[in-house]
């Protein structure tokens, strides 16, 4: 099979590494990719979101199945798109389509369905301008801390956890009124807090059957300790030591399955992974928010863990016939470490040139912002570089995954080196 990835992050680097692994696979093309994933097939110079090039290059290159790795295609519809075009109807592509896609483009559209389907998740109501004297009367109802999110995609900036009452009025204001998310935030969940520890658990679908992927729990905080501003995530391990058996029933009880019933019900053809980022509420799981596609970098964590052939799973996503097929779990354990540069998540320096790459002992090197210069990878993107070591015991995954971080260099690397720690 000819495959296209659509994507230029550390996920992507992931897919194409697992990808060009089937031996289904004859040729994998990513565009745009990046540095790394042109170790695994060919990277191609167009955007995840033009669609007409990407329909041009895929009736050029016989390509039989379209693996999309971000939102934002998926949201605005690249799948519609080909499903509604004679030319490329019968190529498949992995990942929902623009109404399934809701459940991360709008906040509103999730937390109603959630609402619809009896999933567990924070109370919460959506107020636009014209309804902004009703959250004003709302928002102490909630108790301290609240959290406000902006309705539609803010590249993972929009939800606001505010400490004081005052505080979130003067948010919903600058959200609802002054557009502080632009159209993103024309519309506001306010929701209730919930206090426990995060955790994702990862779906994957052909619409009517479903396999669970493993779990994984991502570190959003630059510093160490979860301190600083919030990034794209800075590492990630799975399997995720507090989300035992019985904690996965209930997810599985509680949330899967009204999710994809709830799909099926409502006539929502959903054929891709879901992401359900939950909270643990003293061992009961709640609904923090669902994404339409794999995280990253969970992905990182994930993928290394999964042995069976990841194109035949998304065969049976496409074919409709997913219980058919095997999904086998490495019991090891991944931890993944992201590197980033220097300023990070503000402005941060860039077409650093990087070496140490092949010091790497026991890890993989997955590459996130990096791009190729006349034989020199060099720095491109916030997050450079993903390492990701697969043990034994967490511990060594740690330790290992954080030794070979350590053995790569460009001015002003950083990552931190205490991710998963806290799970010891
Ligand atoms: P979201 O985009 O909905 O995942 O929100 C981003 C982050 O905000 C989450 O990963 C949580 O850390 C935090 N968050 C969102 N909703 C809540 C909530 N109701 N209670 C506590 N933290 C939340």
């Amino acid at each position: 099979m000819n495959i296209l990835l659509l994507g230029s992050g550390g996920r992507e680097s992931a897919f194409a590494w697992k990808l060009s692994q089937s031996e289904k696979c004859s040729h994998l093309f990513i565009a745009p990719g990046n540095a790394g994933t042109s170790e695994y097939g060919t990277n191609v110079n167009l955007q995840a979101t033009d669609f007409v090039g990407l329909k041009i290059f895929a009736l050029a290159n016989a390509i039989d199945m379209v693996l999309v790795g971000p939102e934002e295609p998926l949201v605005k519809g690249i799948h519609d798109f080909f499903l509604n075009d004679e030319l490329l109807k019968h190529i498949p592509v992995i990942g929902p389509q623009a109404e399934g896609a809701q459940l991360e483009g709008s906040k509103d559209f999730s937390k109603q369905f959630m609402e619809r389907h009896n999933i567990p998740a924070a109370a919460s109501r959506t107020f636009t301008r014209d309804t902004l004297q009703e959250g004003f009367e709302y928002l102490p109802t909630l108790g301290l801390p609240v959290v406000l999110k902006a309705d539609g995609l803010a590249g993972g900036k929009g939800v606001l956890i505010c400490l004081t009452v005052q505080e979130a009025q003067q948010e919903l204001i600058e959200m609802l009124t002054n557009a502080k998310f632009g159209d993103a935030s024309s519309k506001v969940v306010v929701e209730q807090f919930l206090q426990g520890i995060e955790l994702s658990v990862f779906v994957l679908t052909d619409g009517d059957h479903y396999k669970i992927l493993p779990s994984a729990k991502d570190y959003k905080r630059v510093g160490e300790g979860d301190t600083g501003l919030n990034t794209g995530g800075m590492g990630s391990v799975s399997p995720v030591p507090f989300a035992d058996a019985e904690f996965l029933k209930k997810v599985e009880d509680r949330i899967i399955i009204p999710t994809i019933e709830g799909l099926k019900s409502e006539g929502i053809c959903y054929r891709g992974f879901i992401f359900i980022g939950l909270m643990n509420c003293g061992g009961e799981p709640y609904m923090i928010e669902y994404n339409c596609r794999m995280g990253d970098p969970e992905t990182e964590s994930i993928l290394p863990r999964i042995e069976s052939d990841l194109v035949e799973l998304l065969l049976g996503v496409a074919e409709g016939n997913l219980d058919e097929k095997e999904l086998i779990i490495s019991d090891k354990i991944a931890a993944t470490v992201m590197m980033v540069a220097g300023g990070y998540p503000g402005k941060y320096l860039k077409d650093k040139v990087m070496s140490g790459m092949e010091n790497v002992r026991d890890s993989y090197v997955f590459h996130a912002g990096t791009y190729e210069d006349e034989g020199e990878i060099r720095t491109s993107g916030g997050r450079v570089m993903a390492i990701t070591s697969l043990q034994d015991d967490l511990f060594t995954a740690l330790q290992q995954a954080t030794a070979d971080a350590a053995r790569i260099y460009y001015d002003g690397m950083y990552f931190r080196k205490d991710i998963g720690f806290d799970l010891l």
